[in-house]
């Protein structure tokens, strides 16, 4: 049995999203199933998706695309389950946290 995972299935928690000092943009740091990530989100024009990466705070197989990843800083690598999602899990920040774009 393969059940495609959605975004409206996933439990986004501890949300918290900054503005980035790189580009003009935010960072949104969650967790899903306790594990932690970082998606970049670029907003000069319009809300953009950028990259979305494994922010672990201890070595793990994500829970999402099912990659052995290292603790930060070693294993930031983009999460390839997240990034297919981008669109659709930046429309779940812009409608739930629509203060921050
Ligand atoms: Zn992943």
């Amino acid at each position: 049995m393969c059940k495609v995972l959605q975004i409206e299935d996933l439990t986004i928690q501890n949300v918290s999203i900054m503005n980035a000092a790189e580009f003009t943009g935010v960072h949104i740091h969650f967790l899903v199933n306790n594990q932690r990530f970082q998606f970049l989100v670029g907003n000069s024009q319009s809300p953009i998706p950028l990259g979305i990466k494994h922010t672990f705070s201890k070595k793990d197989t994500c829970s999402l695309c099912n990659k052995k990843i290292n603790a930060v800083p070693v294993g930031q690598q983009l999460c390839f389950y997240l990034q297919k999602n981008r669109q659709a899990l930046l429309d779940f920040f812009l409608k739930n946290y629509p203060s921050h774009f």
